[in-house]
């Protein structure tokens, strides 16, 4: 259901913030239009710098800023998704390209040997709104995740 609280108001509703990040409060479908005020929607927009690996019409991609291994980039939509899970069918053809993506910037990187990770939710450990799928690799990568 569209949420028809003025932009200010919602980010009230929809913002705190979560290890220092922004993030929903209530990850919701209502708060899908708020994505785009993301840490990474600052980025997309040019509005923060960032340590880029690549880009291109549909995605931003760009090294973590606190790297859990040697190689960490994380591939962002430059559509404002909150999380995989507001994703739908429309989406197909961009989530796929997003894997893709990160196959390439793997490579581009001189991976063989990488996971990608998409977290969905505070307790799957998302903490930025904005879906991105991480690129993890140059080290030995244990199973199971925490
Ligand atoms: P997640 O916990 O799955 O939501 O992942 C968010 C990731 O964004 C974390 O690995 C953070 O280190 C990373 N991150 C947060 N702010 C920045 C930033 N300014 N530049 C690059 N990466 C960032």
């Amino acid at each position: 259901m569209p949420c028809r609280e003025p932009l200010r108001q919602r980010a009230s509703i929809c913002n705190q913030t979560v290890h220092g990040f922004h993030a929903p409060a209530v990850p919701s479908s209502d708060c899908d239009s708020m994505a785009g005020d993301t840490i990474f929607g600052q980025m997309l927009r040019g509005e923060i710098p960032c340590d880029e690996v690549y880009r291109d019409e549909r995605c931003l991609a760009f090294r973590d800023i606190q790297p859990q291994a040697p190689v960490h980039v994380l591939v962002i939509p430059r559509k404002p998704l909150e999380s995989l899970r507001a994703a739908d069918s429309t989406d197909s053809e961009l989530l796929g390209h997003l894997l893709l993506v990160a196959a390439r910037v793997a490579k581009q990187e001189g991976l063989d040997d990488f996971r990608t990770v998409i977290n969905s939710g505070l307790e799957a450990g998302q903490t930025v709104f904005h879906l991105h799928v991480h690129v993890i690799g140059g080290r030995p990568l244990a199973w199971p995740p925490g």
